[in-house]
């Protein structure tokens, strides 16, 4: 095992990660933007490193700043928790060109993944279905374009194959507005993502968001840790996410899940990984692999009882998976609540001096985060302050729990969305289960008129 592990992250990841490094005896460095010079992990980590001004850019994002933290203070291994360097196969390729381990799979399998017509061509060689479309990058010759988007049916979706974050996709319901739609998500993939090119799938025009968790270690085991479902989205961003998913036949999901696993073996991927679908009418359809750790991995460490931050660091470790799929089994419901700070209606974000925290507590309650009273919440970066988990024998328990956990939560000095969470925990067809991905904006414009 390591002896000293690098954090190249911040906020409650950064703090997450340093968790688990304690549980198996690694020391730990935070590298730190001046903006979270006084956050309080920083000071709880056994050493910090400065590399850089507030801005990501000049600090989260700096590659040479994280290299040389890492050589003066003598770390192993590096990991970059999510967003920021995350997914970028360069840094992966970097950190191990430097001589540190990185906490993630090979930079071939980022690369892979990261151009979503790769990672859709090598999921259906590996036999994971996927949203019928066109068969790679879409050709030059607007015929050609024509008769794919007839084949596929109306309405279609254009999508840029570099595109990530909810950017880079334009939907089409009439063949007369398909050629314009192609140009134009060309020419902004080719702004945005420095790559023009797009493919064209089937839009789905209901479906629900539902991912599986997976792990793989070097030597080609593999295993998935059942599903999240992340429907309640807002411009793609999730809100809420819980696990078993509501209302689909454990059957169908344990179909897809060793799919997944065995895509894993196929392309010879390592670390923890998310493979997230779409599911409608009874059918899951590929969209993109996350090949990181995510920020709802807590919903299934509750389920499943496994660490998957600590699985992560054994499997860079050169270690063998520990269990095998019989050994995995789901236990109880686990909600998630994203708590950030913005306004609940209006969304813009609410940085500032956290005056009262009040996180709540009791029975299967978990509250992963990084603030504290008089803690600031810098303006620079995702407005994330806590992650509410709420765990119960049955997904009714899950719920009543995570009301009660909502309502002794108090956060005063900067607005929260804790309201708009108090409120989808009492909405009816939540409680029912099973909303698809459009359920919340549909909420959120019935309120506004
Ligand atoms: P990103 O990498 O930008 O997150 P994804 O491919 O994961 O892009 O798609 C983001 C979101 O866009 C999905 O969660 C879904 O809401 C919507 N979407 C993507 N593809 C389709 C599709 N074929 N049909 C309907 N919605 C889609």
């Amino acid at each position: 095992m390591f002896e000293k592990l690098l954090i190249a992250n911040r906020g409650e990841i950064a703090l997450r990660i340093q968790r688990a490094c304690r549980e198996l005896g690694i020391k730990t460095v935070v590298v730190h933007s001046q903006a979270d010079t006084e956050a309080k992990y920083v000071k709880l980590a056994d050493e910090s490193v400065c590399i850089g001004p507030p801005s990501s850019r000049d600090s989260y994002l700096n590659v040479p700043a994280i290299i040389s933290a890492a050589e003066v203070s003598d770390a192993e291994a590096i990991h970059p928790g999510y967003g920021f360097l995350a997914e970028n196969a360069d840094f992966a390729e970097r950190v191990e060109k430097s001589g540190f381990v990185f906490i993630g799979p090979r930079p071939e399998s980022i690369r892979l993944m990261g151009d979503k017509v790769s990672a859709k061509d090598a999921m259906i060689k590996a036999g994971v279905p996927v949203v019928p479309g066109s068969e790679g990058a879409l050709p030059e010759d607007p015929k050609e374009v024509l008769r794919v988007a007839r084949s596929v049916g109306y309405p279609v979706i254009v999508k840029a194959a570099g595109g990530g974050g909810g950017r880079g996709m334009r939907v089409v319901h009439t063949e007369a507005a398909l050629l314009n739609a192609v140009t134009m998500t060309r020419t902004e993939a080719q702004a945005a993502f420095n790559n023009p090119t797009v493919y064209l799938e089937k839009f789905l025009e209901n479906p629900r968001h539902i991912e599986i968790q997976v792990l793989a270690d070097e030597y080609r085991n593999a295993v998935y840790l059942g599903e999240r479902d992340c429907s309640m989205q807002r411009r793609h961003q999730k809100i809420i996410e819980e696990g078993p998913a509501p209302g689909i036949a454990r059957r169908l999901l344990d179909r897809i899940g060793s799919r997944c696993a065995e895509a894993c073996r196929k392309i010879g991927y390592r670390g923890a990984g998310t493979f997230e679908f779409l599911f409608e009418n009874g059918e899951f359809y590929f969209i993109e692999m996350n090949t990181r750790v995510q920020v709802e991995h807590p919903v299934t460490e509750l389920i499943t009882g496994i660490d998957i931050v600590q699985e992560q660091i054994r499997i860079a470790a050169g270690e063998k998976l520990r269990f095998r799929q019989r050994d995995i089994t789901i236990r109880g419901h686990a909600i998630e609540c994203r708590i950030n700070a913005e306004d609940p209606w209006k969304f813009t974000p609410s940085p500032g001096r956290i005056t009262a925290w009040h996180p709540p507590g009791g029975p299967g309650i978990r509250v992963d985060s990084h603030v504290y009273t008089n803690y600031v919440v810098p303006p620079n970066y995702d407005s994330m302050i806590a992650k509410v988990l709420a765990y119960g024998d049955t997904r009714e328990q899950a719920i009543r729990r995570m009301r009660i956990a909502l309502s002794e939560m108090a956060v005063d000095g900067i607005q929260t969305n804790l309201a708009l969470h108090r409120e989808l925990l009492a909405d009816a067809h939540f409680v029912t289960g099973g909303t698809s991905i459009h359920y919340l904006e549909r909420k959120l414009a019935l309120r506004g008129a």
